[in-house]
């Protein structure tokens, strides 16, 4: 089974506005040769718009960070999955163990999100992954496990097929501190396990699993050679469009 291997940038709450619209015009023009890798950018809320404007017809597509879950109404501060669907994004990340460790996101919430995203049409890349306490701890499948039963309730299989998971272990994130490949390909295997177990081999072998957490340039490549990788999700390298096109080229 060949999965499509697919990059993504998250921005976090990154850039002016004059930056990410540099960044956006600077890897316009670098990936514009890139054809067998998908690639998206996921800017801040208020960025997203202009960003997706300025890649429009180009080979890369735009996502959001977050959204509400609700269609519309008094949620003072939030944006729904029609808003940021109608700025021209494809993509949504949900679930980030930023959100969900410092903001308090439960898989609930996740899920109620997921929900909201696929109705709309926006492809969820949902973010999975373990504590370094729980990982010392061997606890790190049964924690991604909560997490995917979690996010994933009711969740029909052709949509499940829809959607995108990124495997970030928390330790990993924005550390320097990049898992192995080996460890990375060990928890995406148990993922996929786990899709096949909940779903059917044929929806496990069609859904991508990025990993994310350090990715950078020098160690992208072999992160992405292990089998059960199918991309990853970039933080911090994919700021610059040298760091982030050496990620994506030689995959
Ligand atoms: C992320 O925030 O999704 C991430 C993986 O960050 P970094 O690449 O900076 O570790």
């Amino acid at each position: 089974m060949t999965r499509r291997l697919f990059i993504a940038g998250n921005w976090k709450m990154n850039l002016t506005l004059a930056a990410s619209l540099e960044l956006a015009e600077g890897l316009k023009h670098a990936a514009a040769d890139v054809a067998d890798v998908d690639i998206a950018v996921c800017p801040p809320s208020i960025y997203v718009q202009p960003v997706a404007a300025a890649l429009k017809g180009t080979n890369i597509g735009v996502g959001a960070q977050n959204i509400y879950f609700e269609k519309e109404g008094a949620f003072t501060g939030e944006i729904s999955a029609v808003m940021v669907k109608d700025t021209g994004c494809q993509y949504v990340i949900l679930g980030h163990s930023e959100r969900r460790n410092i903001l308090g996101e439960s898989s609930e919430q996740v899920n109620l999100k997921i929900h909201a995203a696929l109705a709309i049409g926006l492809t969820p890349i949902v973010c999975v992954g373990e504590l370094l306490k729980e990982r010392e701890a061997g606890l790190t499948e049964q924690v991604v496990c909560r997490q995917f039963d979690g996010s994933f309730s009711g969740i029909s299989a052709d949509n499940m097929k829809k959607c995108v998971i990124a495997y970030e272990p928390v330790w990993a994130i924005g550390t320097g501190v990049v898992a192995t490949p080996e460890q990375a390909e060990e928890a995406h295997a148990a993922i996929r396990k786990m899709i096949e177990k909940n779903y059917s081999k044929e929806v496990a072998d069609v859904v991508r699993i990025q990993y994310g957490g350090s990715v950078n340039d020098k160690n992208a490549k072999e992160i992405l050679a292990k089998p059960n990788v199918d991309g990853a999700l970039v933080g911090g390298a994919s700021l610059k469009i040298a760091s982030f096109m050496g990620i994506i080229k030689p995959a």
